[in-house]
């Protein structure tokens, strides 16, 4: 199967061997081993001075744990949102006590740092801001170094999902001071999912000290005590750690600059592909992403029927649209493990599948 969506994506077969690893003591020799030496290497993927803290749990897991350690019950929050993953957010601050404004931005918009700066001048009160880096339901890269820039006289924390962005594009955690950002291993990390990656800055660290939010598994000083001595808190999943290790060779073998460039080829080829066809982006094209591609459905398309036929016909699984963009529109993902040949391969799928789905293609896509 090609395995198209954005998230869970197709693992290579040498971190596939390494989840078959047999199992060793989590508190012994290997595991403290294996966790001293992946923990540091995720720092060149953040570009970050500060710990990288692995945490098991998924990508939702990861934002919740950024939440409860920087925040009190009644904190004023600016919710940044511009689609699902960013109300996501938004709703694990409300569910925490958080008192949440909202600055939601159409979907298939990015944010606008004047609108953020704005916003934040009304409520000097605002603790912190909630950002989406790359909204994986909309196909959307946020402008993160220029709404980070924005909140900054404001002295709030920066929280950020980059749970599909980091690795694939470049976020620079220190140079764009962002204060806690989360990433997920089964996006851009050619890895299953089960890990979330998460980092905090100083500013973060010192809001923990005093931050009120109920936290007891994700309470993130007692991860970084434990990663300090090679350790965990809680039993981690030691399987996704072994792949862990082999996946971060292969990335860094590759060189994440390289890592970077491929995303960019593979997602201008998709969308210049998408469009040849007659097809429309859902993004705003100067902020569209380069690990997902959301086409809008025309009128008459049947979204379920184009899935179903390039799944069954093609071997090409590619992503619906959530919430209210549900038969609206579908999703390519192009992150982590895909090269230009899986997107060619996708885009003669569609070729073929568009008019079963009641869609003329325009031209040939080659
Ligand atoms: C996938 C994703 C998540 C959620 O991750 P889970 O692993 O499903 O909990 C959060 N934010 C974004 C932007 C994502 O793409």
């Amino acid at each position: 199967m090609n395995l198209r969506i954005p998230g869970p994506t197709p693992c290579p077969p040498e971190v596939l061997a390494a989840m078959s690893r047999p199992m060793v003591d989590h508190r012994g020799p290997e595991m403290a081993a294996l966790i001293l030496r992946t923990a540091p290497r995720l720092k060149s993927a953040f570009q970050t001075k500060n710990d990288v803290l692995i945490v098991t749990t998924s990508g939702t897991g990861g934002l919740e744990s950024a939440v409860v350690n920087t925040l009190s019950p009644g904190d004023h929050v600016l919710s940044v949102s511009i689609g699902n993953f960013g109300e996501r957010l938004a709703q694990i601050a409300t569910a925490f006590g958080a008192v949440v404004t909202k600055l939601p931005f159409e979907n298939g918009r990015a944010a606008d740092p004047e609108r953020v700066a704005d916003a934040l001048r009304a409520d000097p009160a605002l603790k912190a801001v909630l950002i989406t880096h790359n909204e994986t339901s909309t196909g959307v890269t946020n402008p993160l170094e220029a709404l980070a820039a924005a909140v900054r006289p404001s002295g709030a924390l920066v929280i950020v999902d980059a749970v599909s962005s980091l690795s694939s594009i470049p976020v620079k955690v220190d140079a764009w001071g962002l204060d806690v950002v989360v990433s997920g291993s089964q996006k851009g990390w050619m890895l299953p999912p089960g890990l979330a990656f998460v980092a905090l800055s100083e500013r973060a660290w010192e809001a923990s000290k005093t931050a009120t939010m109920p936290r007891f598994y994700f309470d993130l000083a007692k991860t970084r005590d434990a990663q300090a001595k090679g350790q965990t808190p809680w039993t981690p999943a030691l399987s996704i750690y072994f792949a862990l290790d082999v996946a971060l060779d292969m990335l860094e073998a590759e060189g994440w600059e390289q890592v970077y460039a491929r995303h960019q080829v593979c997602a201008d080829l998709t969308r210049a592909g998408v469009k040849r066809l007659g097809l429309e982006l859902l993004a705003d094209q100067r902020f569209a992403s380069n690990t997902v591609t959301a086409v809008k459905a025309p009128q008459g398309m049947d979204v379920s029927l184009l899935r179903k036929t390039l799944r069954e016909q093609h071997g090409v699984v590619v992503g619906g649209g959530q919430a209210e963009l549900t038969g609206k529109i579908f999703r390519i993902g192009h992150l982590g493990l895909v090269q230009e040949d899986d997107i060619k391969a996708t885009l003669d799928a569609l070729e073929a599948a568009l008019p079963v789905a009641g869609f003329r293609p325009a031209v040939a896509t080659v």
